[in-house]
């Protein structure tokens, strides 16, 4: 894979990040997309931004502004709370949101002469996302390279680990410091460690300890 080009759905987040270190290191050429859906952290796309530059990823924001429209929910709305009722969808959950993007992220990357995608979705801490799951991704791929008649690759590295082994991989990187200091993973918009106490840091958090508590003492 070393000599060619791949194009990282980017959200300025741990998971994309972690991912978009893993790309730099697999393929010649990386670029970096971020999707615009007016989510409810306009930082988000800031950080993305500042992210990718400081690596010398270039970096496409495209304007998902549709699907805010079509699927209001906890992620874009302020006024719908962050929960999980029991036996449904997180109110995070928006739907179609990586069909959309990794859909979208195939133009641009066609367009780039890029056929390899390389996106952070994870089954391992399976918040019942159903675009999360590998059967999703890999459905997908076929999808797209029937549609554009293209031969697409779509990567996920974070797959089938959980949130200390995505830790791991950052720190085999040599990312660890970075990811733990610049990316925005928090609900709630803080950078780096984050409130500390909404879903996505409990699980960051908890990850992060489990890790560190693995490692030798020195
Ligand atoms: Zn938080």
């Amino acid at each position: 894979m070393k000599k060619e080009k791949a194009v990282v759905v980017f959200s300025g987040g741990q998971d994309s990040t972690t991912c978009l270190f893993w790309a730099k290191k697999h393929f010649a050429e990386v670029e970096a997309v971020t999707f615009d859906y007016n989510q409810r952290h306009r930082l988000e796309i800031d950080v993305a931004a500042s992210i990718a530059k400081e690596l010398n990823v270039p970096h496409t924001v495209l304007d998902m502004s549709l699907l805010n429209q079509l699927a209001p929910n906890a992620l874009t709305r302020s006024d719908i709370a962050i929960e999980q009722k029991e036996g449904q969808l997180p109110s995070t959950f928006v739907d179609g949101r990586n069909l959309l993007f990794l859909s979208f992220a195939a133009v641009l990357a066609k367009q780039k002469g890029a056929r390899h995608l390389v996106t952070g979705v994870c089954e391992t801490d399976f918040s019942g996302y159903p675009d999360c799951r590998d059967v999703f991704i890999k459905s997908l791929n076929v999808t797209l390279n029937l549609a554009m008649d293209y031969e697409f690759v779509i990567h996920t590295p974070l797959m089938w680990l959980n949130k200390a082994e995505t830790w791991k991989l950052a720190d085999e990187l040599g990312a660890l410091e970075f990811v733990r200091d610049k990316t925005l993973t928090c609900y709630n918009g803080i950078i780096a460690d984050g409130c500390g106490e909404c879903p996505a840091c409990v699980l960051r958090k908890r990850g992060f300890e489990q890790y560190m508590s693995q490692l030798p003492t020195t």
